[in-house]
């Protein structure tokens, strides 16, 4: 199996102060009492995995506070929790310690506590510029105060930050896309997410959808929306690294990074996901079952998969395929596994996937295909597997 390229930590912190329309993560509505409990639970979980010295004496490169809203904790909360995942686990001198932000729920006083703390980097959920987009889904916030805790997370000595946005909002048209970040590059951020809203399941907007009182996003306008935000963020020097993410030289992402390379990382909280040493394993998405398992002391585990190699393989190609840069399939372990290695030749056919040198990855028409080129080559594997002789 190739070897793993750094190891991380990601915090889940469950709680919001309401639901955005389009959000179907796992959390609950903060209450100051829960928010204690699941401090102490966190703390324990984080003690049992010290014990087992899940990462051997090698220090973490990246820890990311996500959710939720991470910041519906208080700073001195936050803090704690740092402080402990350093002295369990050890952090490299140039780690990056990220805490997601609501640019609503964090103060100058907080943020310059989570600094000197810390915390390198904050990531605002900004998600749109324009006021009537958020209230049409839900997201509470304005564009004022996004401005405003940028300049906060400056004065308090952050350097590197990143700001969420979202196209395809109802709508949101080519033009207030535009109008949006050309306004976000104005505040001169360091690094950029660009998603695509999508309709989850049991989500309030697929519900306004299935109504009528919603118009679904369009995909047509959304591709448009994707390569707007290319040329805009180009010409501010940003480059786009990732399908979904923007930096500028120098700021790309460490913790997206080490899910992209296959890096390992160990997530804690209600619903975290983790992936160590080949191992793929995932809490329980309840907050109440959460607390009972640490309570007793026992570790919120409730699904645990050892990826075979052709698996890891898989993953690893899908995940670097995504990159800009892309990935060799030497890397990936793709090679040992002809179905794999075969249809990707397969997808540089179909202009899907294209060779640079010695690299694989998505054509800009692959892009937008990217999720379908995971299930297909996910399909390719277990059927060439499948029809592979049986030996006594
Ligand atoms: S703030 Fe983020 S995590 Fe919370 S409800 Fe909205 S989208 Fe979901």
């Amino acid at each position: 199996m190739p070897q793993a390229t750094g190891r991380g930590l990601y915090i889940h912190v469950p709680f919001c102060h309401q639901r955005c329309h389009f959000c179907a993560f796992y959390l609950e509505i903060h209450h100051a009492r829960a928010a204690e409990e699941f401090l102490g639970s966190l703390l324990t979980e984080l003690r049992l995995y010290g014990e087992q010295r899940l990462f051997g004496s090698e220090p973490l490169q990246s820890v990311y506070f996500g959710g939720g809203t991470p910041t519906t904790l208080s700073a001195p909360q936050l803090a704690t929790v740092l402080s402990a995942a350093r002295e369990t686990f050890g952090l490299q001198d140039e780690a990056e310690i990220t805490v997601e932000a609501h640019p609503g729920s964090v103060t100058q006083d907080s943020l310059s506590h989570l600094r000197n703390a810390g915390f390198t980097r904050v990531s605002f959920g900004a998600e749109s510029m324009n006021q009537l987009e958020l209230d049409r889904v839900g997201r509470p916030g304005n564009p004022m105060s996004t401005v405003q805790m940028v300049t906060a997370a400056r004065t308090a000595g952050f350097t590197d930050l990143n700001l969420d946005l979202m196209h395809g909002l109802p709508g949101q048209t080519i033009d207030s896309w535009a109008a949006s970040l050309r306004q976000i590059v104005e505040l001169a951020p360091t690094h950029l997410s660009c998603y695509a809203l999508t309709v989850e399941e049991g989500t309030a907007l697929q519900t306004a959808i299935r109504r009528g009182t919603v118009p679904a996003p369009d995909e047509t306008l959304q591709n448009e929306m994707e390569d707007l935000a290319e040329d805009i963020l180009g010409e501010a020097d940003f480059t786009r690294y990732e399908i979904s993410n923007y930096c500028r030289p120098g700021f790309a992402s460490r913790h997206n990074r080490l899910h992209w390379t296959g890096g390992d990382y160990l997530g804690l909280g209600p619903s975290a996901q983790s992936y160590v040493a080949g191992r793929r394993f995932g809490n329980v998405s309840d907050l109440s079952a959460y607390n009972a398992f640490l309570r007793t002391g026992t570790l919120p585990v409730t699904e645990s998969e050892q990826l075979s190699a052709a698996d890891d393989a898989c993953e690893r190609l899908v995940f670097g395929l995504r990159l800009t840069e892309g990935i060799t399939l030497e890397e990936t372990g793709a090679l040992a596994f002809s179905g794999l290695a075969g249809k990707v030749d397969e997808l540089i056919g179909d202009d899907i996937l294209e060779r640079r040198g010695e690299r694989v990855r998505l054509t800009a028409r692959g892009r937008r295909y990217a999720d379908t080129v995971a299930v297909t080559l996910l399909a390719s594997l277990e059927s060439s597997l499948s029809s592979l002789p049986l030996t006594s």
